[in-house]
Order: structure tokens, then C-alpha cells, then sequence
């Protein structure tokens, strides 16, 4: 298998490294950039005078107010760029930032296109309480784009994939304490690991070859039997029966994405980010190859220097008309929320069913169920029996950790790449610049690419390489 940090290493990823192994020994919690500068200096990360130079009296407008968009303008204003934000809906975090799963799963990040995946995915869509549902739509984007994800699972292909986006969210681990500490954001978050749940012997032996690329990427684990699965998570030991061990990511955090998007909002517009909520944007106007504008439906056509496209799964529906053919498709999941009962009984991280593809969160007071893949193009319903699954799963799982009978339902559209690697930076319109196709993990990469974005509109070398990140892995001619 190809591994793809063996033969070059750059700077920034001995850096990560060296931090991931401070974490792995305990040694910083939480830690901010600032923190590891005063102890070691040699991982300071540059920091953010040139880039308020250069932002300055730029004027930019951000297409989005989902959690992307809103980490890309708070970064921006932070450099001293003036920003507008555009949005339909009427606040920020409404859409796919609303309810996800609230892991920050930096050692999960994977893509879902995998060797053996198409075959899997074949058996889950006979399981009775099944994780993937594909509705056999006449829609030539949907069908192009799962045959460009069935080429993406060669092992090759996922290997190449997956140090893409490693690459982002271990940028985003990194830098997200940094912003928290600066802006004081609550958003219940938490440092307790993800637990991949498994049901069966079979999944634990599974797990080895994940282990194996977990040690490859220094992400720091713990393989643990049903005993050590209920140290970390005590109110398992009330069904002690149904699993037999699990993965523990120990790096990993958790927390409310759409609490953090809402307080970034605020502390932006506290900066001068001005947000114009109600504004559908209709499309881009090009004069003479660059961006002239972007019209909305009340507002008419909003001009600045540059542009960030960050509209989740509907940049492509302003990108196509002008010639780049995104491959991002919405695959649709679903969430609970429901308030906890006793906090001996309700988790306290979170917690992946193995089995069902459904992963358990506890945020504050509240545990956040989600999971299921459904390919059915932009159809945003909730459907009486849409959320069957993840009730299953809390009520099997932590059947009196909650109030199950007061959850609340929610549907999103994850803005899928046929490769999972979001689309970052620059495009052939040189005003015009990306931020979207995070699919499953726009809240964990968030803080990283809003930052490695933010820096290439203001023309700063983002801290990131962007080889493989950009549009241009696609091909994609005007
Ligand atoms: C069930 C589920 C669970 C998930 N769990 C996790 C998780 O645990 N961890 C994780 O990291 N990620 C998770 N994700 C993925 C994560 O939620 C998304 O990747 C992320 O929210 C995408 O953010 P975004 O800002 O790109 O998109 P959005 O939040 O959708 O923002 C796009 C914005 O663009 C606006 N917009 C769109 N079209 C227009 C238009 N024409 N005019 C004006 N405005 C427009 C929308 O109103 C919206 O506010 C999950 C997703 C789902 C569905």
C-alpha cells in the first residue's frame, strides 16, 4: 500500500506530528498554539501580522453562513479584510451545520469511498435497520458521481484520499484552540475521544488494518475490551451483553457545531462582518474571466474583490452555469436530539455503533444520535419513519440516559466529493475561490480550511499545501 507520508515530510507535518505525540503522553489537553510556542518554540505556528497586512481594505464576499462560511469570514475579518456574508436562510448554521453528529474526528478522518466498500454497501442496503438507502433516481449528476466514488476505492486511491484529508483536519486540530481561545466560544464542547463500538469479534479483528493507519498517521488509540470500553464510557456497563471491545480515538473532541457557528457569527459581526441574511443567491456574474458580482434574488448584484463560494451542497448550482462542473452531491443523513435523564446513565463522548453507522454525542445537557446515508438527491424531508435507526440505536444502547419521547428530528444534505476531500482555494476565475464538499466532516475540518482559505483569497501562502485540495484534481477546463 502506498503510504504517503513516507518518502517526503514537510515542516508543518513534523510539527503535527511532534504535537500529536505531546498529546498522545497527556502532556497538553486542549492545547492552544500559544501554549506550545512558549514550551517549544520550534512548533510555533506563524502568526497573523503579515496576514492583517495584507487583508486589509480587501473587500470580500462570502457565499454562505454554514459553519465553513463563517470560519472563512472570521478569519478574514480577524487578517482585516472588510466581509460580507450572503445567506438564504435567516441566520447562520441553518442548514447541514444545524444538527450533525458534533465529532470533531480528526483520527476518523477517512474518505467513504474504501477498498471493499462497494461490496459492503451492497450488504448494508438488505440490513434490516440499514445505514445506506439509494433511491434509484433518472439523475445523470447522481450516477456520474457514484461511478467517479467507485473508482475512489481502489487502495491506491484511498490512500491518496485519505492523506488529503488528514491533512486538513489535523490543520483544523490544531488551529480550532487557538480561535477558541481568542474568541471564548461555549459550544459545549468536549476531550473525551470517540469510541468506535463493536458488536462482534468480527469487527474487532477488523479494526486491526485501521489500527495500522492510525499509527501511520500518529493518531493516538486504544484498543479496549468490554471492561475498558465501560471505563470510558460507565453507562455502557448497562448493556455490557451487546459488545464484545472497542477502538478508542483519544485525540478526537466533540461538540455543537451549530452553537459554534452561531457565536463565531457574533464575534465576527462584533469584528465588522456584516451578514445579509435572507439573500438567496441566484448565480455569479463573470465579465472579462473574472467575478463582477453575485446577484441575489432582494439585494440585486453584491460586489467585492474577491469571493468565497461556501454553500455546501448547492455550490453547484451557481458554479455549473459558469462553467465549473463541481462533482459535489448532498447525501442526506438524519439526527436526534433529546435531553438527558441522568448523566450516569447517558454518555459522555461519543460513541460509534459500529454496526449501525450511527454515532452517539453528548452535548451539555443534550445526547445528539446520527447517522444513515441516503442518496436522494436534494430532497430535504423528514419522513415519519426517517429517524427508525438512530432511536434504535440510543434506546438499544442508553436506554435511560434520555427522554426519547422528546427528541427532535432533523435531516441534512452532507456535501459529498466523489474522493471525500473538500474543494479548497483557487479556480480558473482568479476572484474566485472555494470552500465546500467537506461531506462528513465540515465541522471538523472547519476551523482549518476557513484558515488555509482565508489565506489564499488575501494571497498569503496558506500554512497548508494545497496540492490535491484545489478544483484542479478534477480537470476542470473553462
Ligand atoms: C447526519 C449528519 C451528521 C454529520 N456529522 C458530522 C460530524 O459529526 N462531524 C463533522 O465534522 N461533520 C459532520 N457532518 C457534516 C457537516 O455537518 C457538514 O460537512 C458541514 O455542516 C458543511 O458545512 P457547510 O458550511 O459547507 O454547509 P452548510 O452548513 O449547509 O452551509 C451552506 C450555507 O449556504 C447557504 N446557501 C445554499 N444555497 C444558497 C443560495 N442559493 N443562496 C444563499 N445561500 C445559500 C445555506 O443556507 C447554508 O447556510 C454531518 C452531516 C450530517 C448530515
Amino acid at each position: 500500500m502506498h503510504r504517503p507520508f513516507s518518502t517526503s515530510i514537510h515542516v508543518k507535518q513534523v510539527r503535527n506530528i511532534a504535537l500529536a505525540r505531546l498529546r498522545g503522553l497527556g502532556a497538553l489537553a486542549f492545547p492552544s498554539t500559544k501554549q506550545i510556542s512558549l514550551a517549544h518554540p520550534a512548533l510555533n505556528l506563524p502568526n497573523c501580522a503579515g496576514l492583517k497586512q495584507r487583508g486589509q481594505g480587501m473587500k470580500v464576499v462570502v457565499m454562505g453562513a454554514g459553519v465553513i462560511g463563517v470560519t472563512t469570514a472570521y478569519y478574514l475579518a480577524k487578517a482585516g479584510a472588510e466581509v460580507v456574508v450572503l445567506d438564504r436562510q435567516l441566520g447562520p448554521g441553518l442548514e447541514t451545520s444545524y444538527a450533525n453528529a458534533g465529532e470533531l474526528s480528526y483520527g476518523m478522518t477517512s474518505p467513504w469511498a474504501a477498498p471493499g466498500i462497494p461490496l459492503k454497501a451492497l450488504k448494508w442496503l438488505f440490513m434490516k435497520r440499514r445505514p445506506l438507502f439509494i433511491w434509484p433516481l433518472i439523475s445523470p449528476a447522481m450516477w456520474k458521481w457514484s461511478a467517479q466514488m467507485i473508482t475512489n476505492c481502489t487502495e491506491e486511491a484511498y490512500a491518496v484520499n485519505k492523506a488529503r484529508m488528514v491533512r486538513i483536519s489535523n490543520y483544523s486540530r490544531d488551529v480550532m484552540p487557538d480561535l477558541i481561545a481568542e474568541t471564548g466560544i461555549d459550544y459545549d464542547g468536549r476531550e473525551q475521544g470517540t469510541l468506535q463500538l463493536f458488536r462482534t469479534q468480527k469487527q474487532m479483528k477488523g479494526s486491526k488494518a485501521d489500527q495500522e493507519i492510525l499509527a501511520q498517521y500518529d493518531s493516538p488509540f486504544e484498543v479496549l475490551d468490554k471492561e475498558g470500553c465501560i471505563a470510558a464510557e460507565p453507562a455502557l456497563a448497562e448493556v455490557a451483553d451487546k459488545f464484545v471491545g472497542g477502538l478508542r480515538l483519544t485525540a478526537d473532541r466533540t461538540g455543537d457545531c451549530r452553537m459554534f457557528t452561531i457565536a463565531l457569527a457574533e464575534k465576527a459581526t462584533a469584528m465588522g462582518v456584516e451578514f445579509h441574511y435572507g439573500q438567496t443567491i441566484e448565480g455569479i456574474a463573470i465579465e472579462n474571466g473574472k467575478v463582477a458580482g453575485v446577484d441575489t434574488d432582494k439585494e440585486g448584484r453584491v460586489t467585492g474583490d474577491a469571493y468565497v463560494c461556501a454553500m455546501g451542497s448547492f455550490a453547484p448550482r451557481v458554479l455549473n452555469p459558469i462553467g465549473l462542473r463541481l462533482p459535489v452531491y448532498p447525501v442526506k443523513g438524519y439526527s436526534v436530539t433529546l435531553p438527558v435523564t441522568d448523566d450516569a446513565f447517558a454518555p459522555q463522548s461519543t460513541i460509534m455503533d459500529e454496526t449501525h453507522k450511527v454515532a452517539i454525542t453528548r452535548l451539555g445537557d443534550r445526547i445528539r444520535v446520527a447517522g444513515t446515508a441516503e442518496i436522494a438527491g436534494y430532497d430535504g424531508r423528514l419522513g415519519p419513519h426517517a429517524t427508525d435507526t438512530v432511536r434504535y440505536v440510543i434506546n438499544d444502547l442508553f436506554p435511560k440516559g434520555g427522554e426519547i419521547e422528546k427528541f427532535e428530528g432533523w435531516t441534512g444534505l452532507r456535501p459529498m466529493t466523489p474522493d471525500g476531500t473538500p474543494v479548497l482555494g483557487k479556480t480558473p476565475y482568479s476572484n474566485l475561490f472555494l470552500n465546500t464538499g467537506h461531506g462528513t466532516l465540515g465541522w471538523t475540518m472547519a476551523c482549518g480550511s476557513g484558515r488555509a482559505v482565508a489565506d489564499a483569497v488575501l494571497g498569503r501562502t496558506p500554512e497548508i499545501d494545497f496540492d490535491g485540495l484545489t478544483l484542479d484534481r478534477y480537470n476542470i477546463r473553462l
